[in-house]
């Protein structure tokens, strides 16, 4: 697999604002922020993509699920909400081959996306 950025985030070889890490997950604010808080949750188990989770461990993927929530609950959102987005491909618009949970809110945020 690609040694992509966020493999690079993750040890600590590119610095990041982290906001939060656990045992199986570790999240850092989005450098170009579309939200009033816009944070990246990345699985400390990498896959690239969402694919992946075909043949992927459900503990794994339960664990990763389980630290997006406790990103955002530390992150203060869990009264007002927030949106969770997994940008997957070409046509999703991924840009990096790693999997990365968007949570996005600080703000009301606009329905449908584009
Ligand atoms: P995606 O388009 O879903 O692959 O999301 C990749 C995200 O990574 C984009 O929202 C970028 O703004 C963000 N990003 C790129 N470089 C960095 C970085 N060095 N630190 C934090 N976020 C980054």
């Amino acid at each position: 697999m690609e040694d992509t950025l966020f493999d690079k985030i993750l040890r600590k070889e590119i610095s990041a604002d982290i906001v939060y890490e656990d045992d199986w997950v570790l999240a850092f604010r989005d450098i170009h922020p579309q939200a009033p808080i816009h944070v990246l949750v990345i699985p400390k188990k990498k896959w690239a993509g969402f694919q992946a989770f075909q043949s992927a461990s459900p503990e794994e993927v339960g664990r990763y699920i389980q630290g997006v929530s406790a990103v955002a609950h530390a992150l203060g959102l869990d009264e007002n909400g927030y949106r969770i987005v997994w940008n997957q491909g070409r046509d999703g618009q991924q840009t990096v081959a790693y999997v990365h949970a968007h949570i996005l809110g600080g703000r009301s945020l606009h329905w449908p996306p584009g």
